[in-house]
């Protein structure tokens, strides 16, 4: 079956890569210090399921997902390890299933947790909650100076039973630490308020990726590591703190070869004439496969370990090349989109430095139709 996916285009994924980034991180923590392994987006593209189950046997002892049907994905798959939804649920619905399929919430304001304590009144179960306290990002959670009295309701809600209290960075991959410090600063406070009204905190984290690279003191009991698991780098100068191996490869293979006169217009738009006579080959992989358009006529592509530019308009399912110095080129060649083939590489980053985005973006892009295949 493996050799009949790997026709067209698909995504290899190195599990033996996700393990050593993996045991790496896990190395730079202390003892106490759990991993949460980030697997929300189908585990940034990589396929939840076998990233989740390979995480966990590496190392990582919780999952974070963003989305209640993410979860329900990895229970169903017999994955038992806590899984914490890091998006925001307000309905008794989510409510039913989160119960049902025995997953973690994020609790981000009052409203919700006076929601979630009726509900599971109603329903006569009890629930772990995660509270998010807002200390800079402004996205979910309760502003950080109302962390004592949020805390002290969910704490008298019958049904609830805090298991952490957690914030989110907005600039840890920022080479200037000045706003990461802050919100450090202000999720002490936090932890110290409710520490001077006699609530012991319970479970702490506040690291993803970018901060867990940065400083031990940012730790806590638990990092919240996406990116790095699958062997990117948040930032350029978090590179030397670590050494991780990409997960990810997408490859696709030539279906047609074909030369054309100098004038010739390739694709839709003819947006590439060609000057000489040249040899151009056409993949089978396009931008409903998550390659981005905008790269067209300016993006590379790895054959026989050798650079070769792309030409003309990137279409929905394919897209062509410039193979005129390629000798005896074969329909059937390997094409690598990104990863590694000799000494060359082409990665993510490439792509999200090229495109003005983030590497985060351009896993994500990646779409089902392309098969992922363990390597
Ligand atoms: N924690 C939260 C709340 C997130 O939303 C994310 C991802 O965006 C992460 C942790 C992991 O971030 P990263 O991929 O930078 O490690």
């Amino acid at each position: 079956l493996s050799e009949v996916i790997r026709q067209r285009a698909w995504v290899e994924i190195d599990l033996g890569a996700l393990t050593h980034n993996i045991k790496q991180i896990k190395g730079l923590l202390s003892p106490k210090t759990g991993l949460m392994a980030v697997v929300k987006a189908d585990a940034y593209g990589h396929g939840a399921i076998k990233v989740a189950q390979t995480a966990l046997k590496a190392g990582a002892s919780w999952l974070a997902i963003a989305t209640l049907g993410e979860g329900i994905e990895l229970r169903e798959a017999g994955i038992t390890a806590p899984i914490l939804i890091l998006g925001a649920i307000n309905t008794p619905q989510e409510i039913e299933a989160i119960v049902h399929w025995q997953l973690q919430p994020t609790l981000c304001n009052p409203q919700q947790a006076l929601i979630f304590s009726e509900t599971l009144s109603e329903l006569g179960e009890n629930l772990s909650v995660h509270l998010k306290l807002d200390t800079g990002m402004s996205r979910l959670g309760t502003p950080w100076e109302q962390a004592t009295e949020f805390v002290k309701l969910v704490q008298q809600l019958p049904h609830l039973n805090i298991a952490s209290i957690y914030s989110h960075f907005a600039t840890a991959d920022d080479p200037d630490p000045t706003i990461m410090r802050l919100q450090h600063q202000r999720f002490e406070t936090a932890i110290a308020n409710l520490k001077t009204q006699g609530i012991q905190p319970p479970y702490l984290h506040l690291a993803n990726s970018a901060a867990t690279l940065t400083d031990p003191s940012l730790h806590y009991d638990l990092v919240r590591v996406g990116l790095a698991i699958y062997g990117l780098y948040p930032s350029p100068h978090l590179r030397s703190e670590v050494s991780l191996k990409s997960v990810l490869q997408v490859k696709t293979k030539i279906t047609q070869i074909k030369t054309i006169p100098p004038g010739t217009g390739v694709s839709y738009g003819h947006k590439f004439i060609s000057d000489n006579l040249m040899k151009i080959a056409v993949v089978g992989i396009g931008y409903a496969d998550g390659v981005p358009r905008n790269l067209s006529n300016r993006m590379e592509v790895l054959i026989r370990g050798q650079r070769v530019r792309q030409i003309g308009a990137i279409t929905m399912d394919q897209l062509m090349l410039d193979v005129t110095n390629i000798r005896h080129l074969q329909v059937g060649e390997v094409v690598t989109i990104i990863g590694k083939d000799g000494t060359e590489e082409i990665t993510a980053d490439d792509w999200a430095n090229n495109l003005g985005t983030i590497s985060w973006e351009i896993l994500c892009g990646f779409k089902h139709r392309l098969p992922r295949v363990s390597v």
